[in-house]
């Protein structure tokens, strides 16, 4: 029996401030009302990327016009895409001129064998050679990060977008998309844009991104690790649950909150997260759905 198509959003592993909390969820529910129709129209690449396109124009969220600041006070944008029927990847950091840097993304994904990664100044002149929405740096810079970053402030909002889904074709993909961490160095590069470590999609496996601490994710693969413990027969809520405890256990060692989402190729997924909360929501072309900030944390963390 084939699986049911869905699609699987989140708005970042963080804490959301009470004042916030309805904006995020609106966001979500945009961004799963854009995915399901591109997932039943044009199948799980476009509705991966109309998904977080739609979150990257969500201004209380860490990706596109709204995203948070650097250290400087400036926005610089990174954003990864992959496709599970060709494990082509594509990545993209450092980008300042346009608010849809998944654009970008989704298009070094389509290069050469295996895909790219390209970092600025490189990733700044794709979007002036592809026909992307362009913008001014400043453009992306949104009062509350201002005020965030007057203040310091390192944890203001929620993290990285991210979407995955299952088409009825049996594809899968992944995209994601963020300003990084707040206050973060210039020229820092997160996960996001790094295939293994905040994203992976196989056809042949299943499909995950993760949000958080980029340098955990990194050094821990946590994306592909999610996938591996599927394939070595884990459930999917058990491998997120695993992935995750190995962002944290060490004692002593000053990890952050992180979170995943993932989805099997029979169509089973898991929401989880270590962080305060995680905005995010699924629906399936059978009607159902469902949207919440915090889901089932397993594993508790004090930040
Ligand atoms: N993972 C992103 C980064 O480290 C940000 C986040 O999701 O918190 O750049």
């Amino acid at each position: 029996m084939k699986p049911q198509p869905v699609i699987v959003v989140h708005g970042g592993a963080g804490r959301v401030s009470e004042d916030r909390r309805e904006a995020f969820l609106d966001g979500i529910r945009e961004a799963l009302d854009r995915g399901l129709e591109a997932l039943e129209s044009g199948g799980s690449i476009a509705a991966v990327r109309e998904a977080v396109m739609s979150m990257e124009a969500c201004e209380v969220m860490n990706a596109g016009r709204g995203a948070a600041l650097d250290v400087e006070g400036n926005v610089s944008l990174d954003a990864g895409f992959m496709e599970g029927a060709t494990r082509r990847f594509g990545g993209v950091t450092g980008v300042t001129s346009t608010m849809h840097p998944v654009l970008l993304a989704q298009h070094m994904a389509s290069r050469g064998d295996f895909g790219q990664l390209i970092g600025a100044p490189a990733s700044d002149e794709l979007a002036h050679e592809l026909d992307v929405p362009l913008c001014r740096p400043e453009d992306l810079i949104v009062e509350h990060r201002r005020a965030a970053h007057a203040e310091n402030a390192h944890d203001a909002g929620a993290d990285t977008v991210g979407a995955i889904a299952l088409d009825a074709d049996g594809h899968v993909a992944a995209a994601l998309s963020t300003g990084g961490t707040n206050v973060k160095p210039p020229g820092r590069i997160g996960d996001s844009p790094i295939v293994g470590a905040g994203f992976w999609a196989d056809d042949e496996e299943g499909v995950c991104v993760a949000s958080g601490v980029g340098e955990v994710l990194m050094r821990e693969g946590t994306a592909r690790r999610c996938i591996r413990l599927v394939s070595s027969g884990l459930a999917a809520t058990d491998a997120a649950a695993a992935a995750l405890a190995a962002t944290v256990d060490y004692e002593g060692d000053q990890r952050g909150p992180c979170g995943v989402i993932l989805l099997t190729v029979d169509g089973r997924f898991a929401i989880n997260h270590t962080s305060e909360s995680m905005p995010a929501g699924w629906a399936g072309v059978d009607g159902n759905s469902e949207v919440r900030d915090v889901w089932s944390r397993t594993i508790a963390v004090e930040r």
